[in-house]
């Protein structure tokens, strides 16, 4: 079922938490709310949901219009960060509580609840745990039991708030992949709010990146990392390499910093953005760039050694951040406090206001 939301406007008292936000998601879409502490997101998710009202716009479900509807005439599915599990019921007892409360016309007979809680038990793998009680669970099986919970009402529209914040790295990982194949399977349309880059990009089809109540881009995930649209994207995204300098002509300087642009632009104040891997370094300048920098951490990642360097007679707001394979080292072995260059690739400029 799609969704489409038509300038909401939502306030708390003199605070604007969301400012005439209009989006459209398509039936079967599984998209990610990405943003900052305070962005909006689980206000925008409970306007969707029908637990909040908004002030201003519309919401419509598959084209019919929704916004005077209370929550549970939406029949939409949730499942929040806390699992928020009934600790008296067992694991069977929770999945079917939806359908056991439902008004008599409505509900299926008792030999169908248990069907349907055995089939979604099954879908979530954790048949064998059926008699348990929440305390008894792992959180991360907690969690797939709140799905399966919400999942028994057969929406056709599933939303998440945070789902998987509360667990470990490796479990949140594995319960992505899950969550993604039951989408697949189901094809229910999804909107899921998080403030893990890597979750938005690894789970959505679309992400929406919002900042202070607004939606700053919406696009799919390769999009989104290779052109962001504001400094404010690419900085949410993931760390960020800069110089921040004049130009004149092709070459942007700061300090006894520069580097030539491919091209000649208009002069004046701007800053180049660049990711980790659009950088290489080398012991020696090269004839496009003087980016002197120390080296001032080693880790490794992986297979992947990640160097931190301080910049040498110019500034930037953060340290740099490059990744280097041992292929490319060419005998050098990185110390602390080593002297390298920086090889930029063509970044994105960025120009003030
Ligand atoms: P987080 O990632 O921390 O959950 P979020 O992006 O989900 O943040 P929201 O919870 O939507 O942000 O909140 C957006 C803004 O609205 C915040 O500044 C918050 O303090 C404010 N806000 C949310 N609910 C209320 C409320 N009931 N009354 C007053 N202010 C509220």
């Amino acid at each position: 079922m799609s969704i489409t939301l038509e300038n909401i406007d939502k306030s708390f008292g003199a605070f604007s938490a969301l400012r005439d936000i209009s989006l459209d998601i398509p039936d079967g879409e599984l998209v990610g709310l990405l943003g900052p502490s305070g962005s909006g997101k689980t206000t925008l998710l409970r306007i969707i949901a029908g637990l909040e009202s908004a002030n201003a716009g519309r919401i419509l479900f598959h084209g019919d219009d929704v916004t005077g509807l209370h929550v549970r005439e939406r029949k939409v599915g949730f499942v929040f960060q806390h699992y928020a599990l009934f600790r008296h019921m067992t694991v069977a007892q929770n999945v079917a509580f939806g359908l056991e409360v439902l008004p008599r016309r409505q509900r299926p007979s008792a030999p169908e609840i248990r069907k349907r809680v055995g089939e979604l038990l099954e879908m979530v793998q954790l048949s064998h745990l059926a008699e348990r009680y929440p305390a008894q669970l792992s959180g991360g099986q907690k969690q797939r039991i709140a799905l399966a919970r919400a999942l028994a009402m057969q929406p056709q529209i599933l939303l998440l708030d945070e789902p998987f914040g509360a667990l470990d790295a490796k479990v949140r990982k594995d319960l992505r992949r899950w969550l993604r194949n039951l989408h697949d399977e189901l094809n229910f349309t999804s909107v899921f709010v998080t403030h893990d880059q890597e979750e938005a990009l690894e789970l959505s089809d679309r992400v929406v990146v919002m900042s202070a109540g607004q939606i700053e881009q919406v696009d799919q995930p390769q999009a989104l990392y290779a052109r962001p649209e504001s400094q404010f994207v690419f900085d949410f995204l993931g760390h960020v390499n800069v110089i921040a300098g004049d130009l004149a002509g092709q070459r942007l300087s700061q300090g006894q910093a520069w580097v030539d642009l491919p091209e000649a632009v208009v002069g004046g104040a701007a800053q180049l953005y660049l990711r980790p891997h659009e950088v290489r370094l080398q012991l020696h300048p090269v004839e496009h760039a003087n980016l002197p920098l120390q080296v001032e951490s080693i880790s490794l990642v992986g297979a992947e050694v990640r160097l931190e360097l301080r910049p040498c007679g110019w500034d930037a707001p953060q340290l740099w951040e490059v990744g280097i394979t041992h292929a490319e080292y060419n005998g050098w072995q990185p110390q602390r406090g080593d002297r390298c260059f920086a090889v930029p690739d063509v970044g994105h400029l960025f120009r003030p206001d």
